[in-house]
């Protein structure tokens, strides 16, 4: 694979662009090599510097569910710019994107939109601690919900003590008003409840964890903390940043047939435009500026071309048969993927939600954060390395979910199997 003019790119990158990106994931840090630079992109394919085409299933890291520059997509953003960028006024597609939002989502009666999917779970978090009047929140290890200070936390030394910071620049006293839990562990949460019947503002987690692969909740799991919130008073946010209208057209939360009290979206609802929205039971976001105390704004939330993107790629997933077929065309080739590896005499688990899946170098079960970091890394950037090759883009991280667009037909099918032949192959 010729890669000339990435190469250079990426010298040029680093000297301006700290790591040479400007979000650490693209640095291909877990699976080795350098990225490659892309300059576009069609469909299920993508196109990088040097003229490289890759099937692409990473997909802006879950936002492009019908592929790139889908046309209706590119029609409306076109449309949308011609009539302006941004007012700083009401627009009508607000108001369409909101009632999208509700038409899908159970559990929401009300929306506000922000501009991306940190800043959504960063409001709910302060929603839901204006709310309740409570401070601590309690997150699910491996739950990633965008880089807010309070939830770059990783678990303290026992179960129920506060939580220490992943990252430097986090004061002590942010992380300790977060306590974490293990994913899939219902007494590890009834034990923090125990600990703090009182005290808790909201917990939140990812229903579908899609930030450590993707990682399915066990039956009952769910319902479980939805009992135990509810009985303490505490706020349950699900995270649907990236299962909203992945999992389910109304996320996770349909899928399983839960309500949460608050819940986070981006991804999906901006077409790869910028846009995050949180939601959720018309008495509790009432409490948000302009109608209650809590305050929370932006001068580009809402804006036109975002949601121009986000309400055509809607349209289009909501037509029959799109999102379904989708997730068809994923299970089949799991499946297929499935059985290569097996023939090879290579351990895989494979996990499917949606349009959204992961294969984990493991003989599984999976259930948690912990389990997932026993996942052969090594294996994974080999098998990545080997697909590339192939012409086949999948996440650079064993602990990311591979995406499935509408674009994907019977043609990426067969370049993808063929791929893994070969590289399921090479990994002996
Ligand atoms: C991607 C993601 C976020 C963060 O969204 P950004 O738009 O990157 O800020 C939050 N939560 C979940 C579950 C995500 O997958």
């Amino acid at each position: 694979m010729n890669n000339s003019k990435s190469r250079l790119l990426w010298e040029r990158a680093n000297r301006v662009l700290v790591g040479g990106v400007n979000s650490p994931v693209r640095a291909f840090k877990a699976v080795g090599g350098n990225p490659f630079f892309v300059a576009s992109g069609k469909g299920p394919r993508i196109r990088d510097v040097d003229g490289n085409e890759l099937i692409d299933y990473v997909l802006s890291w879950g936002p492009l569910v019908l592929g790139h520059a889908h046309p209706h997509v590119v029609e409306a953003v076109r449309k949308a710019l011609e009539r302006g960028s941004s007012f700083g006024i009401p627009t009508e597609a607000e108001v369409l994107l909101a009632e999208r939002i509700i038409k899908h989502f159970p559990s929401i009666e009300k929306v506000r939109l922000v501009n991306s999917g940190t800043e959504a779970t960063m409001s709910a978090i302060r929603l839901a601690r204006g709310y309740t009047g409570r401070d601590l929140v309690v997150k699910v290890e491996g739950c990633y919900h965008g880089h807010v200070d309070g939830l770059l936390v990783k678990a303290g030394s026992g179960l129920t003590t506060l939580g220490v910071p992943t990252s430097p620049g986090i004061p002590n006293a942010f992380a300790s008003c977060t306590l974490t839990m293990p994913f899939n562990d219902l007494k590890a949460a009834e034990a923090i409840f125990a600990a703090h019947p009182e005290d808790i503002a909201a917990l939140i987690l990812e229903p579908v964890a899609g930030n450590i692969g993707v990682v399915l909740p066990e039956p009952g799991y769910l319902e479980g903390l939805r009992e135990l919130t509810e009985k303490h008073g505490t706020l349950l946010i699900f995270d649907e940043v990236m299962t909203g209208f992945r999992v389910a057209m109304g996320g996770a939360q349909a899928k399983y047939g839960i309500r949460p009290d608050l819940t986070t979206l981006g991804k999906v609802i901006g077409g790869g435009l910028p846009v995050g929205a949180y939601g959720g039971f018309a008495k509790i976001m009432d409490h948000l500026s302009p109608v209650g105390p809590v305050y929370q704004a932006g001068t580009l939330s809402g804006n036109p071309l975002a949601t121009a993107a986000g309400l055509a790629t809607l349209d289009v997933l909501e037509q029959p048969g799109v999102f379904d077929g989708i997730e068809t065309s994923l299970t089949k080739l799991c499946a297929e993927l499935g059985a290569i590896a097996a023939k090879a005499g290579i351990p895989v688990y494979q996990t499917q939600a949606g349009s959204m899946a992961c294969l984990f170098f493991h003989e599984g079960p999976i259930r948690n954060y912990a389990e997932a970091l026993n996942s052969d890394t090594e294996c994974y950037a080999r098998f990545f390395r080997t697909m590339l090759e192939n012409g086949v883009y999948l996440a650079p991280s064993q602990f990311e979910a591979m995406f499935m667009s509408s674009a994907h037909g019977p043609a990426e099918m067969d370049q993808t199997l063929e791929g893994a032949q070969q590289a399921f192959s090479r990994l002996h």
